[in-house]
């Protein structure tokens, strides 16, 4: 937008042209970052074709680069549940077979204790 306005294209963002586009209104407020550590910044940004030009976080990266750690954070809760799923699942068949092997053999010395008195 900044730049179909203006003549001169802006290429790159820093805290410079952030000034700039809240100045000129183009952002309604300077951004709020989420942590304290973060600062965006960003050359040659005009040129649309070369994908490689990206505004970067120096705390978080690029979007390309928080995909992927979305993507294995991702992949780490997926094991996380299977673990927890297997693990309740482990539990739970050995609070069932505890329950029924450990009632028949607990049964087993009162029956042999009832036949022997009998
Ligand atoms: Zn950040």
């Amino acid at each position: 937008m900044y730049n179909m306005d203006h003549s001169a294209p802006m290429r790159d963002v820093n805290p410079t042209t952030l000034a700039e586009l809240v100045k000129a209104s183009y952002l309604k407020c300077p951004l709020t970052p989420p942590s304290p550590g973060c600062s965006y910044s960003g050359r040659n940004l005009d040129k649309t074709t070369d994908m490689t030009q990206e505004i970067r976080c120096a705390e978080h990266g690029t979007v390309a680069e928080l995909n992927v750690y979305f993507e294995r954070l991702q992949h780490t809760q997926k094991m996380k549940q299977i673990i927890v799923v297997g693990t309740v699942a482990m539990a739970l068949l050995i609070i069932l077979g505890t329950i029924f092997w450990g009632s028949t053999s607990r049964r087993k010395p009162d029956e042999q204790t009832d036949g022997n008195a009998a």
